[in-house]
């Protein structure tokens, strides 16, 4: 019995100071095996012996019991992690250069990115559409961080009046189709990662073929009509989407992913603004910054999601005010009988399946 009230001390005791599994499972060990020598080897009558139960063979037989038991979980562990789905960094392994490994340095020094979160950078595939404001530093971001394959979609050319915010272009380039303006930029950048461009606009069957060759969609478009659009077909591709918007000085960004749980751009914004209420960048105005810090938002969010540190936005709008300098985050879940993801309950994805957040 004392030797139980011992047990059950040190326990409460390593539950309170939080105490790794591993050094419990030790003490408890060490434990045991003093009870067991004491019952065994101790001379019979003495008060050592008495304490520690006075048989042998009963603690010999709990320790039997206990070893089967851990044994048959050790064996359950590593065979849910067979069965468990292989990361897709796993599955295709990406080794670096000592030019990528010394140009990555400062991201695999970071704990919650490290060399396994720069291959999955490297192995990612994501698609940004629009190369204009919110695409110039999301795109040259992600190249820079060294994400593998960055696709980008826009049929606009590049012009005067693009350059006072849209820095992936330069003044030589003033006629050129962006995205050959973007590319180039990127890869001058750099020039280990890949660039896809496709210079036309983006339109529903262009969406369906495009998106399910990526593994997240990044959304920097200047007009309604695209971001329904994007936020639709990234819901029927089931992938995830950083959706921002910038005016004046202000600008909002999500990460927008029913499939894993969170809600999608029409769960929070159902009603599309009526044409002529919401002005154009053109018509209203935007300071120069402003889609420099939002769109590398954008590029954060993406790293975030594509190497799984920190908590993203999904479920969750962040609102800036560059005039103010503040900052604002409403928390957003899917909204029942949503048009595009169809809410909660809808399509076989559960409620729980998120982080909740
Ligand atoms: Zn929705």
């Amino acid at each position: 019995m004392t030797v139980l009230a011992l047990a059950a001390g040190f326990l409460a005791l390593g539950l309170i100071l939080r105490l790794p599994g591993r050094v419990l499972a030790a003490g408890l060990a060490a434990l045991w095996l003093a009870a067991l020598l004491a019952s065994a080897l101790l001379p019979e009558g003495g008060a050592l012996r008495a304490a520690a139960g006075g048989d042998w063979r009963a603690w010999a037989a709990a320790g039997l019991v206990a070893g089967v038991v851990v044994l048959y979980r050790a064996g359950l562990g590593r065979l849910k992690a067979r069965a468990r789905p292989v990361p897709p960094a796993a599955k295709a392994p990406a080794p670096f250069s000592a030019t990528e490994l010394d140009r990555y340095a400062r991201h695999i020094v970071l704990r919650e990115v490290g060399g396994q979160g720069q291959k999955r950078l490297k192995a990612a595939r994501v698609l940004v559409v629009g190369a204009g404001g919110l695409g110039s530093p999301a795109l040259l971001y992600l190249a820079a961080a060294g994400v593998g394959t960055i696709g980008v979609i826009d049929d606009d050319d590049v012009s005067n009046s693009n350059l006072q915010r849209q820095i992936i272009h330069t003044d030589t380039r003033i006629g050129q189709p962006k995205v050959a303006s973007a590319a180039v930029a990127m890869q001058a950048l750099n020039p280990f990662v890949t660039v896809d461009t496709w210079q036309e606009r983006l339109d529903e069957g262009r969406a369906a073929a495009l998106f399910p060759a990526y593994d997240l969609i990044l959304d920097g478009s200047d007009n309604f009509d695209t971001r329904y659009l994007v936020n639709r077909a990234a819901v029927a591709a089931g992938k995830p989407l950083v959706a921002a918007a910038i005016t004046q000085w202000e600008g909002q960004i999500g990460l927008y992913h029913p499939a894993g749980g969170g809600p999608c751009y029409e769960c929070l914004f159902p009603e599309r603004p009526e044409p002529g209420l919401a002005p154009s960048c053109a018509e209203a105005g935007v300071i120069a910054p402003l889609p420099g810090v939002v769109g590398s938002m954008m590029a954060l969010e993406a790293v975030k999601h594509l190497t799984g540190a920190g908590e993203t936005l999904k479920g969750r709008l962040l609102i800036y005010d560059g005039l103010w300098g503040e900052t604002r985050i409403i928390a957003a879940a899917r909204r029942p009988g949503c048009a595009a993801c169809g809410g909660p309950h809808a399509g076989g994805v559960l409620d729980s399946a998120g982080d909740g957040a």
